[in-house]
């Protein structure tokens, strides 16, 4: 009796994972999409504070959100 309900949960466990996995899959592949529509130009790395932002307004020069500093392209 033991056996087969340790089994049972063994293989509810296992079809939770895969589930897991399957709906990480699914809203990663998603994200991916979304961030193809991003253009990269509009990321921003400071080199001061080393912050990674995002700035579509400016397109040469733009501000460091965190540290005030200027960043060229
Ligand atoms: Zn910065």
């Amino acid at each position: 009796m033991i056996v087969i309900d340790f089994s049972f949960a063994i293989a509810l466990f296992s079809l939770s994972v895969i589930g897991l996995i399957m709906a990480i899959w699914l809203l990663t592949k998603k994200d991916k999409g979304k961030d193809l529509g991003l253009d990269p130009k509009f990321i921003w790395y400071c080199s001061i504070c080393t912050y990674t932002y995002i700035n579509t307004k400016e397109e040469v020069i733009s501000i460091c959100p965190r540290c005030g500093n200027y960043n060229k392209k």
